[in-house]
């Protein structure tokens, strides 16, 4: 994807251990200082699905001095002044977003023998109760589970300090008059947070026990609001060679004025010279896909508050949104206009991690800062969640109204259960910002696999396609919304993947394109998959009887199950007939099996090549032949840019001076 021609193995696995081992090869007294997506998700022990065990943080294997997770410019600013200061970096222990390994214990350093240690079992306890923050809760739910309420916006001050007086659980102190790490008994003031450190189990423990894996991951995911989060120190290694890993709360969000200063410097906007062509240019054989993915794409905004268990943003970027301004946006676009190469009027997306989150955040700082809740959509949208669009729709029109700017669309993925809070920008969204195929993730149609995914019912997805449907026609559009669902997520059951095939016929979908679960480090659904627990749940040693308060999770491995679920997702190719029939009869429902239209795949199997290929092969884009099509589209069948999507209606074609390709009809 990054490199020209879009040629594999120009670059070494696990990067960031060989970049940092070639640079303490020639630089040995150097200071690194590690970063990036691939260090910030491996900052702590965690899972690895490539060689299916638990890691050491990136830190042990790498030997860089200091870590920065997050995007991390404050961190960058702060560790290089004080290097230019001739600070040494072992002293640099006090940066929000940074983790680095110490001593242990007795042998620790000074700056650490004056913080108050917690160990995680006191925060979460796995194998008793505790009164824990619960996702599946709306903030009403659970301040009436506390017996408090949760008024909207008389009652924000009484709110903030119920969370802050609920959320700090400590249970130490209250319940056994414990301290954590003095062992006195009696009431306990407890430290401030910001000198407070939790104790996770260590990485031994946790590769060596699943239930400590899940317990260590909730309660980083606990610890991640920049608002109240306290630092955390995992140890690795045993005896005289144990290290303590530290990690630093994260950093405090940039406001609007700071994200304008990074996102206005003065960028090339254009990949490495070196990767040119003769010409100068980033064509043909040496074009970069990622490049031309972003070359004409605006980045509004960071951050995501929406808690999708399977996805790693909230841990690299935080789920505080991060806005730039609308100023800011509308330079850039001029700038692209101006200066890159090759642009034709459209801005390909205004978007970030999730497209309708810009400026919407919490409507209150104080509740904020006290929330612990790990997402403000889910299971519900959160009574005190500013779900104003306004501002979106403004910057919208100004972008779309500006000199050579002919189309603005918005590809980037949307949070449709937000989205129909403001029907002004549902049909702002269709009717101009919208060429021709709109891609939106449900993820799956069933509840089971949708509660540990963190994602809104089915019944959002139908809301908001009534809505698309309604300001398409209105606009005189046919367009089309293109549904993604992931196959094998943890807790998805075989009956639940016939029942998404069921309903995918039922709604005349295709799907030609399928994703499939796989374990990204430190995300909530990969301790799912490697534990078989929901973290999101209390974790705990009881899993079975009455009494079993840690809720097991059915896990999709193996090769065959996988497969399974994927020919569910592609239920309409006869490859997959003969494993579909196999399992709809160990299901029971051999009743699907027939070739009426309420049966979901026929009972006579077509002469097939029966061969199985992966998804990407099968998928990946076949040679064009000049002057053919390589599909065809028809309505709900989910085609991708990978499997032959024609080209979005960016308006460019009525535009151009050459002789445009045929253009779809439209109503009057
Ligand atoms: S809007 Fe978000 S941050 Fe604010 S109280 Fe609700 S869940 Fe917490």
């Amino acid at each position: 994807m990054s490199t020209p021609g879009d040629t594999g193995g120009k670059r070494p696995d696990r990067a960031t251990l060989v970049y940092t081992q070639r640079c303490k090869e020639a630089w040995n007294d150097v200071p690194v200082v590690i970063g990036g997506i691939e260090a910030s998700l491996r900052r702590i022990a965690h899972y690895d699905y490539w060689q299916d065990k638990v890691r050491r943080s990136i830190l042990v294997d790498s030997k860089a001095d200091l870590l920065l997770y997050g995007n991390a410019e404050r961190a960058i600013i702060e560790v290089a002044h004080r290097l230019a200061r001739r600070e040494a970096i072992e002293h640099i222990t006090d940066v929000r977003g940074t983790a680095f390994m110490r001593r242990t214990g007795a042998e620790a350093e000074v700056p650490f023998r004056d913080w108050f240690e917690v160990d995680s079992t006191e925060v979460d306890r796995p194998g008793r109760i505790d009164s824990h923050i619960n996702p599946y809760l709306t903030t009403s739910e659970a301040a009436a589970s506390v017996g408090e309420t949760c008024a909207k916006e008389e009652g924000a001050a009484a709110v903030a300090e119920t969370a802050l007086f609920n959320v700090i659980a400590m249970p130490t102190s209250r319940k056994t008059g414990k301290s954590g790490n003095t062992g006195n008994t009696g009431a306990v003031t407890m430290p401030a947070r910001d000198r407070t450190v939790i104790r996770l189990p260590s990485y031994e423990q946790v590769r060596a026990d699943p239930v400590l894996y899940a317990h260590a991951n909730r309660v980083l995911h606990l610890e991640t609001n920049p608002g109240n989060a306290r630092a955390l120190v995992q140890r690795h290694g045993t005896g005289a060679t144990a290290r303590d890993l530290w990690v630093t709360p994260p950093p405090i969000p940039l406001a609007t004025a700071e994200m304008d200063h990074v996102f206005d410097l003065p960028y090339a906007r254009s990949p490495h010279p070196r990767y040119a062509d003769d010409a100068g240019g980033h064509d043909g054989s040496t074009k970069i896909p990622a490049w031309e993915m972003i070359r004409f794409s605006v980045n509004i905004m960071r951050g995501c508050f929406g808690g999708c268990t399977f996805c790693s943003i909230t841990e690299h970027e935080g789920r505080i949104i991060q806005s730039r301004s609308e100023d800011s946006v509308i330079r850039e676009i001029e700038d692209i206009r101006d200066k890159v190469k090759g642009f034709t009027g459209v801005i390909s997306d205004l978007g970030g991690p999730t497209a309708n989150m810009w400026r919407i955040g919490c409507k209150s700082p104080a509740i904020e800062a006290a929330c612990r809740k790990p997402s403000c959509v889910y299971p519900g949208i959160c009574p005190n969640l500013n779900t104003d669009h306004g501002p979106l729709i403004k910057m919208y029109r100004r972008a779309r109204s500006l000199r050579g700017v002919k189309k603005v669309l918005i590809s980037s993925g949307l949070r449709y259960d937000l989205a129909v809070k403001s029907p002004d920008y549902v049909k702002e969204l269709v009717t101009h910002h919208v060429g021709g195929y709109l891609k939106i993730a449900p993820e799956h149609t069933e509840g089971g696999p949708l509660s540990k995914m963190m994602k809104p019912g089915i019944g959002s997805y139908d809301r908001f396609k009534q809505m698309f449907d309604k300001y398409s026609a209105e606009a005189g559009k046919k367009q089309y919304l293109v549904p993604y669902f992931i196959a094998a997520h943890p807790g998805t059951s075989d009956e639940d993947m016939m029942n998404l095939a069921c309903w995918l016929k039922k709604n005349g979908f295709k799907a030609d394109q399928v994703q499939t679960f796989y374990p990204s480090p430190m995300a909530t659904a990969t301790a799912m998959y490697h534990t078989n627990l929901n973290p999101l749940k209390g974790i705990s040693r009881q899993t079975e009887g009455p009494t079993a308060r840690a809720e097991k999770v059915d896990i999709v491995r193996g090769e065959k199950r996988r497969r399974l679920h994927k020919a569910f997702l592609r239920w309409h190719d006869p490859n997959n007939w003969p494993l579909l029939r196999e399992a709809l009869k160990d299901l029971g429902r051999a009743d699907l099996i027939g070739n009426g239209k309420h049966h979901l795949i026929p009972s006579f199997q077509p002469v097939v090549d029966g061969s199985y290929a992966s998804t990407r092969r099968k998928n990946s884009t076949p040679a064009v032949v000049p002057g053919q099509r390589t599909s065809t589209v028809t309505r709900g069948r989910l085609l991708t840019q990978h499997t032959g999507l024609p080209p979005r209606d960016t308006g460019v074609a009525a535009a151009a001076s050459v002789a445009p390709r045929p253009a779809r009809k439209r109503k009057a």
